[in-house]
């Protein structure tokens, strides 16, 4: 059967995958070598060097390309290294416009590194398309889309935002970790690429690091196969296997993040000592309505804000949770607690995660797929 006639929840598991020909392992073997026969100069299997194409590598690119829509997946050895190549399209003098609510560890990637190169990024809060346009010259190229932002858990428009780059000839990347294909699929919304940290739920079980990216069209993708094989940020085989293995649950564990995440967010908005929750199932939340339109259910990511805003409030209630871990990263079965100004958050300066609503009293819940019960009992318990 083709991709084309599968539905997403079964192209999680067979979507550009067919079984090793040499023995019909079912699961694609971890192919842990660096390189391959030849019969003579040339006379290779389409297998060179491992930097280049390797077949577990291979096997997970083809399912990225094919769970988002795509026509073309690439792997690397982390989410920053994804983003890493996308940049590196750009020349000196090119500008790119991002989200103002953004992963710190992107927001370092482009104000530490590719400022110094001569790229000059934009950040604006983008919940209205037109302060997005304001930012439009002829040197932009890029617009970066992080939606759901974290850890804010802001919405952003992704099929107005494509409206926006083709009308200024710039690319449109989504940064679609938060949600996952599951949830939210930016090619169809008009993105040409998306990019995932395959840390969080792509791999789900909190044991690799490994990046991700989709592209719609096959220039571009030559271009970033192109970078990934110069520049070698490549991830391997045994990582690849594990996140591909993930990638075969994500719809199952995904319908219970989303169950389990709106049932944290429920019990936090009715607990007195909280002042607020950003989650955007809430049809209070300012951006529901593109977060209706756009994903298919509010993801298991919550953000709460203690009364009283105060950082050592928060480090007391991070550090009473027994069932939730406290640690960054996200979207492991199990439930995770951060505390992101001092934690994922404190390489953006004070002045802008301010900006943005990241307070000293921000807690921020990755909700896992544990019992219910067992996790509503553990805040409970902890903000007493
Ligand atoms: C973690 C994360 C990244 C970076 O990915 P790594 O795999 O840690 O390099 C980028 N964007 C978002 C939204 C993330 O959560």
């Amino acid at each position: 059967m083709s991709d084309k006639d599968l539905r997403f929840n079964s192209l999680t598991i067979h979507g550009g995958q067919k079984h090793e020909e040499a023995t019909g392992a079912v699961m694609p073997p971890i192919f842990q070598t660096s390189t391959y026969a030849q019969t003579h100069p040339g006379g290779h299997k389409g297998f060179e060097y491992s930097r280049t194409q390797n077949p577990t590598r291979m096997a997970l690119e083809n399912s990225i390309a094919s769970i988002e829509g795509g026509g073309f997946g690439l792997a690397f050895g982390s989410g920053l290294a994804a983003i890493d190549a996308v940049i590196k399209m750009l020349e000196p003098g090119d500008e790119v416009i991002s989200t103002n609510d953004l992963y710190g560890g992107t927001y370092r990637l482009f104000t530490k590194i590719f400022s110094k190169y001569g790229i000059k990024f934009h950040f604006t809060g983008m919940a209205d398309a037109s302060s997005v346009k304001d930012k439009v010259n002829a040197n932009t190229k890029l617009i970066w889309v992080e939606t759901p932002t974290n850890p804010m858990m802001n919405i952003i428009d992704i099929e107005a935002m494509s409206k926006v780059a083709k009308e200024a000839g710039a690319l449109l990347v989504v940064d679609n970790t938060f949600a996952t294909p599951y949830l939210q699929r930016p090619i169809e919304l008009g993105a040409d690429i998306v990019m995932h940290s395959a840390t969080k739920y792509l791999a789900g079980h909190s044991d690799v690091v490994l990046g991700l990216l989709a592209v719609k069209d096959k220039e571009v993708a030559d271009q970033l196969y192109f970078i990934q094989n110069s520049s070698g940020a490549v991830c391997g085989p045994m990582d690849s296997f594990l996140t591909l293995r993930g990638i075969k649950t994500l719809h199952v564990r995904m319908q219970r993040h989303c169950e389990n995440g709106k049932a944290v967010a429920q019990f936090l908005r009715d607990h007195d000592r909280v002042e607020s929750v950003y989650w955007p199932g809430f049809e209070d939340h300012p951006n529901h309505a593109v977060a209706q339109k756009q994903m298919k259910d509010f993801g298991g990511m919550v953000s709460f804000r203690l009364k009283g805003d105060s950082m050592e409030d928060a480090v007391k209630v991070v550090s009473a949770l027994k069932v939730f871990t406290l640690a960054e990263s996200l979207g492991g079965v199990e439930s995770l607690a951060g505390h992101p100004a001092s934690m994922t958050h404190a390489s953006i300066p004070v002045e802008e995660r301010l900006k943005t609503g990241v307070t000293d009293g921000l807690i921020r819940l990755s909700v896992g797929i544990e019992d219910e019960a067992d996790l509503i009992a553990d805040l409970k318990q902890a903000l007493a």
